[in-house]
């Protein structure tokens, strides 16, 4: 059966002499991989849309559920090039896109997530190198998912705490904490910066002035969770998920 979509590049993967396995996030199927025969042969369009990162008009063939359906076609209805061209840019959005890989199961449908992702590639394409709005569309993100680390307050049993269990993804108190595993203390002011840009919405941050320690403390503290989640998951899953 032949399905037609649209979706964003996440990941491709070299197969064989010429063929590529081509992940995307579609907006009618959720993440999907896909079987693409000879895109790295000769420098056409079809391979050209499959560089990460490209918005594309694409279909596929195969059974509904079928493991590895064969992508058919793949037409650039925007490539995000200038994110491709900055290493910089490129590396900070490949994290993001190694969260959704990680975080969102196969095949399910999050109309919010592909919605969310345009719109954080083409804030990134003009403020990729701010790191207030790389910080609150990280947040974001890791909220669609449901993989947000918790802040406020202790997340067992609700009273004031500092302390950050990566274990837990959570802020505990003294009475529920453990001396198990990686910690991480938190200012007062960092927990109020991440409850603000978990709320207010891009436009608004664009306008904030934040203290630059605050954001490199929160900025810090998310992506030591995310390599944390990331590098379980990885563990869990055989080391697949690179
Ligand atoms: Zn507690």
């Amino acid at each position: 059966m032949l399905h037609r979509t649209e979706g964003v590049v996440l990941r491709t993967r070299d197969y064989g002499e010429a063929d590529l396995i081509v992940s995307f996030l579609t907006r009618d199927f959720g993440i999907i991989h896909t079987f693409a025969r000879s895109p790295r042969k000769t420098k056409s369009r079809f391979g050209s849309s499959l560089e990460p990162l490209s918005y594309v008009k694409l279909s596929f063939w195969g059974k509904e559920n079928a493991r590895l359906p064969r992508l058919t076609q793949s037409d650039i209805i925007k490539s995000f090039q200038k994110l491709r061209e900055s290493v910089d840019c490129f590396l900070r959005v490949s994290e993001l896109l190694k969260v959704i890989l990680i975080c969102s199961p196969e095949r399910d449908v999050s109309y919010n997530m592909f919605v969310f992702l345009l719109r954080a590639l083409s804030e990134f394409e003009s403020g990729c190198l701010n790191p207030l709005i790389m910080l609150s569309i990280k947040i974001k993100l890791l909220k669609i998912t449901g993989f947000a680390p918790r802040l406020a307050g202790c997340a067992r049993c609700g009273a004031s705490g500092m302390n950050f269990h990566f274990s837990d993804g959570a802020v505990l108190c003294n009475k529920c904490g453990h001396t198990l595993g990686r910690t991480q203390s938190l200012s007062p002011g960092c927990i109020r910066l991440y409850d603000c840009l978990s709320r207010w919405t891009i436009e608004k941050i664009y306008r904030v002035k934040t203290d630059d320690g605050l954001i490199g403390e929160l900025t810090s503290v998310i992506d030591s969770h995310v390599k944390y989640y990331i590098s379980g998951e990885s563990r869990q899953a055989g080391g697949q998920a690179g």
